[in-house]
Order: structure tokens, then C-alpha cells, then sequence
């Protein structure tokens, strides 16, 4: 059985002490591999690592940085065909959305490398007599990033390559479900030039999550998983003294204008709610019918979603690959029960999908819930699985209402073709990202992602100019040198 340890130092690191998790192929439902779960032991080592790296790596010049980020997003691209592998694997994804996310991530790379001119401070002039103001940032110090297993490759690289180019050292800690890919880029990014200790990987759960939280030298911690395990992380690492962004868990919501263009949409819909399975914190899981556009967006919808081909993530033809675990399989499909005893009226059942050659896999197939109300559990709760609910209301401001009464507030999307219900939406929407007939409108990677409400904690965003920020912080200087005017008294100086 394939071991998969640590990544410490420069070296790939295993741990007598770790217990060990399965890592399944969840194409097959087959064990492929344990990966050991850090002790205490190892994650003291990790940010032993990081810390003392720190002070080296924190003093080479911004642009000697930036130069080991194209390297690596050179190598990555050469390699992409191997990670994505890795992650359809481990995931059960299909290649293509593999590769998109490794292209998604790519893109921050390319955002790094342009740290020289992203730190660049401020500088005031003559504030007072023969007196100049600067502003400048540095480094943080030992970043912890703490990832979810839905992109084993995007979102730690909405991470570590900003924390890396600010100075910082860093310690992942990627999901326990498919952790070979981290293992992977932290190879890559040896090979792209960078020093031992300056990123290291330790594999684990909650254990390994509360030592980072509490090691008095980690600086800052970046989450993304689910609110419940998000709030726990801002609560404990605040309460510790570190900054923290963490971003959560999402019921995403499109709504369908009566004038839509709906080829268009039903096209976006079906991509948004099924792809990678619903396992996307930016998957549409509420479609909301505006006036008398349902029984037609019913109608062009459920033959699309019974069509959808479901198998194994590695075979071309597939549309839609297996659920990550045999649990999260099981909680979906709870759901779904759940939705047909609350009284939703289930229009396209997957549990009744063809999965004939597929049965030990974790498959679930697509499944749409036509008239659910607010008060259902599979309207309030994120299932993230393949499961598409939708509501129907009678206006723009009824769908804009039940949207902000939704205690997540991750993205939402319109789907029109006018401009004043459009602009209308977006003003008084409460999420963090808002689509216009974009149904998944996850920002680029020079601008910044994140949810509102409880979609997220903390007030930095990932990646973008936000990402800077978090990973560093301001220092400001006041300077006079001797033809300055001098200050005296003991009233508050002005500089007049
Ligand atoms: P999760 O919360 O179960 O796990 C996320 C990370 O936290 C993993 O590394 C895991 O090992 C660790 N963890 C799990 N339980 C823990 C605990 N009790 N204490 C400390 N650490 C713990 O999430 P997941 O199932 O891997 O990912 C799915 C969730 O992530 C969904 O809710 C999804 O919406 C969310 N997500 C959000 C975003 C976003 O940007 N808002 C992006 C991707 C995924």
C-alpha cells in the first residue's frame, strides 16, 4: 500500500508515531493508499522548519522570490497532466475539471510573480518641515494554510505562493482525503529553486489543525472547509493571537429572470449544480424561478440532468465522477430523502441513475427538486453533493429577500437580459461575489475571493491585492533628519 508522510525541510518526512487514514480511489471505493496523520511531534517539527527558514528567506529581495514562482509555474504546466491525474484519483473528479482547477491555480502563481511591484510602500513628502511619512510591508512571519479536499490543487495555491512571495514561510495542511497533490507541489516547488523550510507539508485531521492553531510561533492562518470547522478555526486562532481568514461553507443561489436567455442558462445551470458532483463551494445548489419562467426551466432542464454521464473521472466520456467518500455518499443520499419526506417533489431521482458497472464506486446521480421552500433542510443545509433545488417566487425582490435571509453568502448569480434587474441584484444582494448570466462567478486572481455571513470569518479575502494584505503588514515611518524643524514641548506636534 502506497504511504503518503510529510514534507519537512526540504525532504518527504514520515512519522513513526503518525496513526494512519485510507485514501480511497472513489471511482472504485477501493483503499489506494494510507497517509499518516501528523502528531504533535511532527507538526512541531514543520513550524520548527518554517520558523527558522524564516529569517533567511524573509530577507531575499522580492524579486528573487518572484523569479522562483515563474519556475514553478513553468514546471506546473509541464506537469499539469500528472497532477491532474493525482487529483482525479484521489477526488474522483473528472480529468478536465482537474485541469481547470490546476489552470485556476496556475493563474495565482502568475499574480505572485508580480510581488516586487505589489509591495511596493507609499512615500508623503515633506508631511512636516523637513519631515517624509513611508509606508512599507513586511513578512508576517509562519503562515499556516489548512485545505479542503474538494480542490486538492487551487486552493492551496490561493495560498502559499502569495504567502511565499511576501516573505513568509509556510505549513500545509491539505485535506486527509486526497493529500498526495500538495506532497507533489511542494516537490515542484524544491525543483523551481525554493529553499528548504520555507514550505513544508504535514498530512493529518483535527489533531494536527489544533496543534497549528495553538504553536505560539504560526503568524497567520489561512482555512477553507466547512462553517462548522471555519468558525472553530477563527474562534481558537484569534483567541491565540494570529490573524486568520477563513472562508466556509455556501448555498449558492442563481436566479432566473422571466426574460433569461434560457438555452443559455439551462447550460450554465447544468454545469454550475453538477459539476465535480456539487463538491464546489461555488456549485449552484438553488436555482429560484422568478414569475412564470419554472414550469419551462423544468421543462428544458430534467432531460439534461438525465443524461448527465456519470463514471470514473479518468474515462473521457464522463460528465460526472463519484462523491469523495462512501460517507459524504451516504449523507447525499440522506438528503435526498429527506427532501422527498419534507415534500419537495423530486423530478429527477439519481438514485435511480444507471450505475450498473459502477455499483462499489461512491456515485450518486444528478437529482432535481422542483418546489422546495425555504423551511426544508435541503433548501438551508449545503449538501454539496449533485443535488439542484428549486424555488419558486414571484419577483425580483422576493428572490433578492430569500437570498439575504440565507445564513450563508458565498456567490449568487442572475440570469437576465436587462440591465436594471441586473444592476438592481447586485446592489442589494449579500453575498461576497455576484454573477451576471455568469453562473459561477469565482473571481480572477487579480482581484480576491470571499463569502459573506457565515461563508466566512475574518475580513481579509484570499488571493488578489486581499491576499497581500493578509499575508503581510504595514510599518510606517516618520523620518526628519537634522535640517528637519525640531519639536519641542510636550504638547501633541503637529508638523505644521
Ligand atoms: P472540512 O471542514 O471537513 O475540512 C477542511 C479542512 O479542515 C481539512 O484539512 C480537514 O482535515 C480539517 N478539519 C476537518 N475537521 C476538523 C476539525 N474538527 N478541526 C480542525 N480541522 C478539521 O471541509 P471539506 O469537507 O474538506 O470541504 C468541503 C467544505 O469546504 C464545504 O463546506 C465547502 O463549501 C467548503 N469550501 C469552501 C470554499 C470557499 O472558498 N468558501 C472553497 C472550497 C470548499
Amino acid at each position: 500500500m502506497r504511504r503518503i508522510s510529510h514534507f519537512i525541510s526540504g525532504v518527504i518526512t514520515s512519522d513513526t508515531r503518525s496513526k494512519i487514514g485510507p485514501v480511497f480511489n472513489p471511482a472504485t471505493g477501493a483503499q489506494i493508499a494510507e497517509v499518516e496523520m501528523a502528531s504533535s511531534h511532527t507538526v512541531a517539527q514543520a513550524v520548527e522548519s518554517a520558523s527558522t527558514a524564516f529569517s533567511s528567506w524573509s530577507e531575499v529581495p522580492a524579486s528573487a522570490r518572484a523569479r522562483i514562482m515563474f519556475r514553478f509555474k513553468d514546471l506546473l504546466e509541464r506537469r499539469a497532466d500528472d497532477f491532474a491525474k493525482m487529483v482525479s484519483l484521489e477526488h474522483g473528479k473528472t480529468l478536465d475539471d482537474a485541469r481547470g482547477e490546476i489552470v485556476r491555480g496556475m493563474e495565482v502563481i502568475e499574480f505572485a510573480c508580480g510581488i516586487p511591484h505589489l509591495m511596493k510602500g507609499e512615500f508623503s513628502d515633506q508631511v512636516g518641515r523637513g519631515i517624509d511619512t513611508f509606508s512599507k510591508r513586511h513578512a508576517v512571519g509562519v503562515c499556516a494554510g489548512i485545505t479542503p479536499f474538494n480542490f486538492p490543487i487551487m486552493v492551496p495555491l490561493w495560498m502559499l505562493p502569495i504567502a511565499i512571495v511576501c516573505g513568509n514561510t509556510f505549513v500545509l495542511k491539505p485535506s486527509e482525503k486526497d493529500p498526495s497533490a500538495s506532497l507533489m507541489l511542494a516537490e515542484l516547488l524544491m525543483e523551481a529553486g525554493l529553499p528548504a523550510g520555507v514550505l513544508n507539508v504535514v498530512n493529518g485531521g483535527r489533531e494536527a489543525v489544533d496543534d497549528l492553531l495553538l504553536h505560539p510561533n504560526v503568524a497567520a492562518i489561512s482555512f477553507v472547509g466547512s462553517t462548522i470547522v471555519g468558525e472553530h478555526i477563527y474562534k481558537t486562532a484569534a483567541a491565540h493571537g494570529k490573524r486568520v481568514q477563513a472562508l466556509c461553507g455556501a448555498k449558492n443561489h442563481m436566479v432566473v429572470m422571466p426574460d433569461a436567455d434560457l438555452d443559455q442558462t439551462v447550460d450554465a445551470l447544468v454545469g454550475a449544480a453538477y459539476g465535480s458532483a456539487g463538491e464546489r463551494c461555488m456549485a449552484i445548489s438553488v436555482a429560484v424561478a422568478v414569475g412564470d419562467v419554472g414550469d419551462e426551466l423544468i421543462r428544458r432542464l430534467s432531460p439534461r440532468v438525465r443524461s448527465l454521464k456519470i463514471g470514473a473521472g479518468c474515462n473521457p466520456d464522463t460528465e460526472m465522477g463519484p462523491l469523495v467518500t462512501q460517507e459524504h455518499r451516504a449523507k447525499v443520499l440522506s438528503y435526498i430523502a429527506k427532501g422527498v419526506e419534507e415534500g419537495a417533489e423530486l423530478v429527477v431521482d439519481g438514485r435511480r441513475a444507471s450505475l450498473c458497472d459502477i455499483d462499489t464506486g461512491f456515485y450518486v446521480g444528478a437529482s432535481l427538486f422542483d418546489n422546495v421552500a425555504p423551511s426544508m433542510c435541503i433548501y438551508k443545509d449545503e449538501i454539496f453533493g449533485p443535488v439542484l433545488a428549486i424555488v419558486r417566487v414571484p419577483s425580483l425582490g422576493a428572490a433578492i429577500e430569500l437570498i439575504n435571509l440565507h445564513e450563508y453568502g458565498n456567490g449568487a448569480s442572475i440570469f437576465t437580459s436587462s440591465g436594471d434587474a441586473a444592476r438592481a441584484f447586485d446592489h442589494q444582494v449579500s453575498t461576497g461575489m455576484v454573477g451576471i448570466n455568469v453562473p459561477i462567478p469565482v473571481p480572477v486572481a487579480f482581484h480576491s475571493f470571499g463569502g459573506w455571513k457565515r461563508s466566512a470569518f475574518g475580513d481579509r479575502n484570499v488571493y488578489g491585492p486581499e491576499g497581500v494584505g493578509f499575508y503581510t503588514r504595514l510599518k510606517t515611518t516618520t523620518s526628519r533628519w537634522s535640517s528637519g524643524t525640531r519639536v519641542s514641548g510636550l504638547a501633541m506636534p503637529t508638523l505644521g
